[in-house]
C-alpha cells in the first residue's frame, strides 16, 4: 500500500470520498453484524423517518500518524459514549461502545493510504453518524436505523497559523433548558445555520449564545465549547447542562490541571466577567483551540488582552500539549491515545 497522491499541505477542512465506509443496519430490534464498503452512496424511502422529523445524531473525531509512525484516533470511547447518550435522547438504539470503537478501527485502516503523514498538519476526519431509515409519517420514532463511518483527510485548522476570530453575542438561541443542547444532534446544527449564515453576513466568525432562560451566562458557539483563562491564569470553561460536553475541552481542562499545574475551574460564568478574561478560545476537535481576539456585545467590544495577532500564551501552551499528546510527542495519560497500527 502507499499513500495517495494528496497535497496534504493544501487540503481544507472538507468532504472528499475515500475508499471505505462502514455501515450497519438495525431492524426487528437488533443491529446486524455490519461491514465495510466501498458503496458510498445512501438510498433511502422518501418518507425516512430522518428526512421528515430531523432523527439523526453524529459524531466528529481523528486519526493522527505519530511521530513514530503509529495511526491513532484520540478518546473515541468518549465518543461512542457521547453518541450513546445522542441516541437515546432521541429514542434510537443505542451502538454497542465495543462495536463503535471496532468500526472506528476499521475504516481508519482500510483507508490507511488517506491518513495524512506526521507533521503535514493534515489529519483524518472520523464522522460517525446513525439516523432513522424506514418510512415514518405519523410522528414517533423509526423502526428501523442505520449508523455509518465514514473519513475524509482534513488540512490544518489554521492555514498560516492561528489567527484570533471576532465573535458577536447573538440574541439567537441554541439550545433550551431541558432541551437537546448537550446532545450531538443534526437537528441543533439546522437551527444554528440562519445564525451563522447572519453572523457571517454581519463581519463576525462565530456566535456566542448566552443561556435561553435568563441571557445571562455564556453558554458556547454553534460547534465549539468555550475556555477563558482569568488575569490570574485560572483557567475557566462554562457548566451548564445545555452545552454539548466537547472532548476537547474536558481534556484541555485535564491538561491544564495535571500537565501545566494551573488552576481549573467549571462552573457559570455571566457574560459580565468575560469583560475582565485574559483569553478566550474556542474548543472542538476541528480545530482544537481557535483563539477569540474580540467579542461583540451588542455594539460593545471586549478586547481580549491576547490581541488579535496571536494565541494567548496560556492558550498556546494548552494548544501545544494536546496536539503533542495527540501526536505522540508528549506521554498521553492512560487509555487517552486508542492505537489503530
Ligand atoms: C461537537 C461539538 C463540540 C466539540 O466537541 P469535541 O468533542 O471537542 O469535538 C462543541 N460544541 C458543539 C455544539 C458540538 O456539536
Amino acid at each position: 500500500m502507499a499513500k495517495k497522491d494528496i497535497d496534504w499541505g493544501n487540503l481544507a477542512f472538507g468532504y472528499s470520498k475515500t475508499d471505505y465506509r462502514y455501515v450497519s443496519n438495525y431492524k426487528n430490534g437488533a443491529w446486524d453484524d455490519g461491514i465495510l464498503t466501498t458503496d458510498d452512496q445512501v438510498t433511502l424511502s422518501e418518507c425516512a423517518c430522518v428526512f421528515q422529523y430531523a432523527q439523526t445524531c453524529f459524531e466528529g473525531l481523528k486519526a493522527y500518524t505519530t511521530e513514530d509512525g503509529h495511526i491513532v484516533t484520540f478518546r473515541p470511547d468518549l465518543n461512542a459514549e457521547r453518541m450513546q447518550t445522542s441516541a437515546a435522547r432521541l429514542e434510537m438504539p443505542v451502538f454497542p461502545k465495543d462495536r463503535f470503537i471496532d468500526a472506528i478501527t476499521q475504516v481508519v485502516a482500510a483507508n490507511e493510504d488517506f491518513v495524512p503523514p506526521y507533521g503535514s498538519g493534515a489529519t483524518l476526519y472520523i464522522r460517525p453518524y446513525m439516523f432513522g431509515s424506514d418510512p415514518i409519517m405519523g410522528v414517533k420514532p423509526a423502526n428501523e436505523y442505520q449508523f455509518r463511518v465514514f473519513c475524509a483527510p482534513v488540512g490544518p485548522y489554521f492555514k498560516g497559523g492561528a489567527k484570533p476570530i471576532t465573535i458577536r453575542v447573538t440574541d439567537f438561541d441554541r439550545a433550551a433548558p431541558n432541551g437537546t443542547g448537550h446532545v450531538k444532534a443534526g437537528l441543533n446544527y439546522a437551527m444554528s445555520l440562519h445564525a451563522i449564515v447572519d453572523a457571517h453576513n454581519q463581519g463576525f466568525n462565530e456566535n456566542m449564545y448566552l443561556d435561553a432562560a435568563t441571557k445571562t451566562y455564556v453558554e458556547e458557539t454553534g460547534g465549539a465549547n468555550f475556555m477563558f483563562v482569568t488575569k490570574d491564569g485560572t483557567v475557566v470553561t462554562p457548566k451548564s447542562d445545555s452545552i454539548l460536553p466537547s472532548i476537547t475541552r474536558r481534556s484541555l481542562l485535564y491538561v491544564a490541571e495535571h500537565y501545566l499545574g494551573l488552576k481549573v475551574e467549571e462552573r457559570p460564568i455571566p457574560l459580565e466577567e468575560v469583560y475582565d478574561m485574559a483569553e478566550c478560545g474556542l474548543c472542538g476537535t476541528a480545530a482544537v483551540v481557535s483563539p477569540v481576539g474580540k467579542i461583540v456585545d451588542h455594539g460593545k467590544e471586549i478586547l481580549l488582552p491576547s490581541g488579535m495577532n496571536e494565541m494567548g500564551p496560556i492558550t498556546k501552551k494548552l494548544y501545544d500539549t494536546l496536539t503533542g499528546i495527540q501526536m505522540g510527542r508528549i506521554e498521553a495519560p492512560e487509555g487517552w491515545i486508542h492505537v489503530i497500527k
